[in-house]
């Protein structure tokens, strides 16, 4: 076995990441190593990238960046059973402890121990990544590497957008970033009668008439009431997914939700944000916070869904070998992209 690779690294305090060799990583007893093949570039890696404030005091240096990976098992560690040398697999990023009352009670996306790859402990943007095989999801061979590499954004739209009952409803987007269409393809593959997605880039609202069969809003020329009066929502939406972590979105979703809507919120504000909370009283509005993906009914169904007609390949908008990663990053940091993929075979 081979004991160097190339990783991406958060190799200095400053603004970049820096390809370099790294020791590829041991297995412990109940892990795996997994050879990658793809990796997504994620909102999460432009902050550490740009090195900041969150970034600054999160972020370990050095540190081997990256969470969203398709790969293939080359090593097993000596208590692993059920996964195979060879098999394609992507993974669950966040690592739980399994001591909480919520982590005992199998509910382990809500455990307060959880630790991020590529956030908290090493990442995925390398030839080879361990993983505890807790974490390894199989792919089945009709989903690509390109895919599997996006399942961990794709599984946050799965999450919120599966967290209210959508069949019939109408439902209300507001960031249309790479997660938010693909909630919306996500929405109406579950059978929601409407679905508007609402952001201030035209290219992203542009992007998301190609992915999702959805009703684009850019809500800097466009009044929200409007689409819906033309859409005949006569009481307000159903259901509201909030993908921005802007306020203003947030407003109108507020006051474009039906009397007793529910809203799942994904988007993070930067700081402290105002709320009208009486809007929120009288409404009678249901509000719930999602954080990254049930572990692991969010990855169950984010593969039955794309066995069964989901289709979000259109999100991935650039693809480059890993030693143009400046490039993938350039293209993200750009707003107007959707997915960027970074190809390892090239490393
Ligand atoms: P993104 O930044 O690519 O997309 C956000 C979109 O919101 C952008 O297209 C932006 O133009 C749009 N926007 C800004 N102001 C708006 C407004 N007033 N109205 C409508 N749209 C507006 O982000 P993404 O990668 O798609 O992620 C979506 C959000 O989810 C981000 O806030 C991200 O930080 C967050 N996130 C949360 C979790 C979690 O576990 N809770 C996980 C991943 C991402
Ligand atoms: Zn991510």
């Amino acid at each position: 076995m081979i004991n160097e690779m190339n990783a991406l690294v958060k190799a200095h305090a400053r603004e970049g990441l820096w390809l370099q060799t790294a020791a590829v990583p041991e297995v412990g007893p109940d892990d795996v190593l997994i050879r990658i093949n793809k990796t997504g570039i994620c909102g999460t890696d432009i902050h550490i990238w740009n090195w900041d404030e969150w970034a600054q005091k999160t972020v370990p240096v050095p540190l081997i960046t990256g969470h969203e990976f398709a790969g293939e098992i080359v090593e097993l560690g000596r208590n692993v059973e059920g996964l195979t040398l060879g098999q394609r697999c992507s993974g669950e990023g966040h690592l739980i402890g399994k001591q909480s009352r919520q982590s005992r009670a199998g509910k382990f996306h809500l455990d307060p121990e959880t630790r991020g790859i590529g956030v908290n402990e090493q990442g995925a943007f390398a030839e080879y990544l361990r993983l505890p095989a807790f974490n390894v999801v199989p792919l089945p061979d009709e989903i690509s590497d390109d895919i599997g590499a996006i399942l961990d954004p794709l599984g946050n739209a799965v999450h919120t957008t599966l967290s209210f009952d959508l069949l019939g409803e109408d439902v209300l987007i507001t960031g249309a970033g790479p997660i938010g269409i693909m909630a919306a393809a996500v929405a109406r593959h579950a059978g929601a009668r409407n679905v508007v997605i609402t952001d201030i880039n035209q290219d992203r609202l542009d992007l998301a008439t190609k992915v999702a069969d959805v009703t684009p809003v850019n809500v800097t020329r466009t009044d929200l009431a409007d689409i819906q009066a033309q859409l005949k929502i006569t009481q307000g939406f159903d259901v509201g997914l909030e993908m921005s972590g802007n306020q203003i979105a947030l407003d109108q979703m507020i006051e474009a939700m039906v009397m007793g809507g529910r809203i799942a919120l994904l988007g993070i504000p930067p700081g402290k944000s105002p709320v009208d909370w009486s809007r929120i009283v009288f409404k009678a509005i249901t509000l719930k916070g999602i954080y990254g993906r049930e572990i692991f009914e969010t990855w169950y169904k984010m593969i039955a869904m794309l066995q069964n007609g989901l289709d979000v390949s259109g999100i991935i908008t650039h693809r480059f070998g890993v030693k143009d990663y400046d490039k993938g990053f350039a293209a993200m940091k750009s707003g107007h992209s959707g997915k960027v993929v970074l190809d390892w075979r090239t490393a």
